[in-house]
């Protein structure tokens, strides 16, 4: 198996009181501090993938992604790592300039194809781009194999101390892979950062196998949409940040943890709950906005 070696996962109790303030305990998985690039759940749902492609003697992944994808960082270090070759199909057209995320993917060798929204929308691949020594994974690692690494980010958790655990979600397959591992006394809850919820459901539909699982989509985090962060979000994650020291993201997490407060609030939580709040990472797709927008980095 693979292994990136990155530091293990520890769970941050939340104690400042303005944020629990009805008889609610929480903790956070802090998998943003698993290592300096990769950070989060990506290399989670790529490391079976990535053992896959070994044991088939292929010699590059293909896969998609956007301007400040946390999934194609990833994909291109993991990629460097294990001696793989990787190329990224880029959602739009080349910029003049390339955004830092897909700088630094370049520099760890990533070759870049750039193709028109439409074009990416129906995963339209080169001719000729994909040979019989290419592996291609799927956008944000959806799939069975992207589950079943998901699930293993629990493998460092004590869950039956948990009677909630609540993550972001984006194509559901985190989300999948939590409600695959989590024991029956634990109801999961997805915050979907989107407004279509057709992807995340049929993630859902097609790799939950233990049907008997507790679990919930609560639709109204995601402030207008993929990627929108209106200026309340972002005065949010500073104020959190600064009650915290909690770093978010504003495309995924940032949306999660305002969800938690605000479902806390309004009581949605009996007393005595303990929430486990998945911390995914992302931080570095930041960079997309000016650095003085936030109080941290
Ligand atoms: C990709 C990502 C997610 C969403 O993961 P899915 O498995 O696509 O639902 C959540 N948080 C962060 C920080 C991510 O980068």
């Amino acid at each position: 198996m693979p292994d990136l070696h990155l530091e293990k996962a520890h769970c941050q109790e939340l104690t400042h009181p303005a944020l629990l303030p009805k008889g609610c305990e929480a903790a956070v998985l802090r998998l943003d501090l698993l290592h300096p690039i990769v950070s989060g759940n990506k290399w989670f749902k790529l490391r079976y993938y990535i053992e896959q492609a070994l044991q088939q003697q292929k010699k590059r992944i293909i896969t998609f992604g956007g301007a400040w994808s946390n999934h194609l960082l990833a994909t291109a270090y993991a990629c460097k790592q294990f001696g793989l070759g990787s190329a990224a199909l880029v959602r739009g057209e080349r910029p003049t300039v390339l955004s830092q995320t897909l700088q630094q993917v370049d520099s760890m060798g990533m070759k870049l194809f750039f193709l028109s929204r439409e074009d990416y929308r129906q995963k339209k691949i080169p001719e000729q781009l994909v040979t019989d020594s290419d592996y291609l994974i799927d956008e944000g690692g959806v799939g069975e194999l992207g589950v079943q690494g998901a699930a293993t980010l629990l493998d460092s958790v004590e869950m039956q101390r948990y009677s909630h655990i609540i993550c972001a979600a984006g194509t559901g397959t985190t989300l999948a892979g939590i409600i695959s591992a989590a024991p029956q006394t634990c109801s999961i809850i997805g915050i979907p950062v989107l407004n279509d919820l057709g992807t995340i459901e049929q993630t859902l539909h097609w790799y939950v196998h233990n049907k008997s699982a507790k679990w919930q989509l609560l639709p109204n985090y995601a402030w207008g949409g993929y990627a929108k962060h209106p200026p309340a979000l972002l005065s949010f994650m500073n104020a959190f940040y600064e009650q915290t020291k909690i770093p978010t993201d504003i495309v995924y997490t940032s949306k999660l943890f305002y969800a938690c407060l605000h479902l806390v609030e309004n009581n949605f939580f009996d007393p005595g709950s303990r929430l486990l709040i998945i911390h995914s990472g992302g931080v570095q797709g930041n960079r997309s906005l000016p650095a003085a927008t936030f109080c941290f980095t």
